[in-house]
């Protein structure tokens, strides 16, 4: 069977994620910020600012901002949707599952990655992946600062390659 790009290009760009780009989640600036942290995917251009509010280990607020092509945008929204009320632990279960489906596995059963599932078709796409996982490395990121106490990291992300 011939694999067709436009066939490929459809999947890639599912309507979800088109309206995810159009309509970014996450964008309104959060009153207080705890947790921030700065991704780069020098391949694509992608920039990701993210902002986190925690009440204890738990997310309250999720600001994301930057400039992104539709994936990385896309995949940024759905995270804003996705994490907000979720502990620390817990967010990185979903990063963590959605790493997997990008590198060609597939997420936990007891995962419910939400809209994500619709950038399962990314994964064909190595390039593409670094869009994909860009919000979630540097929401790792921000996590990892914000445990060992600095409210501010101005790490650069990049990301690493996409292992098959
Ligand atoms: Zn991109």
């Amino acid at each position: 069977m011939v694999d067709r790009p436009e066939v490929a290009l459809d999947e890639l760009y599912r309507e979800v994620v088109l309206d995810h780009h159009r309509r970014p989640r996450g964008r309104a600036p959060l009153s207080r910020v705890d947790a921030r942290a700065h991704g780069f995917n020098p391949v694509c251009g992608d920039e990701v600012h993210l902002h986190l509010s925690l009440d204890g280990d738990r997310i309250t607020g999720v600001e994301v901002q930057g400039r992104g092509c539709a994936i990385c945008t896309a995949s940024g929204s759905m995270m804003a949707e996705l994490i907000p009320g979720r502990s620390e632990a817990e967010a990185g279960t979903f990063a963590e599952a959605f790493r997997s489906v990008m590198h060609g596995k597939s997420a936990p059963p007891d995962v419910d990655l939400g809209d994500l599932e619709a950038l399962e078709g990314v994964k064909k796409f190595p390039v593409r992946v670094k869009c994909a996982l860009l919000p979630w490395v540097t929401l790792a990121d921000a996590l990892r600062a914000w445990r060992d106490g600095a409210t501010e990291t101005t790490t650069t992300t990049e990301i690493e390659e996409a292992k098959p």
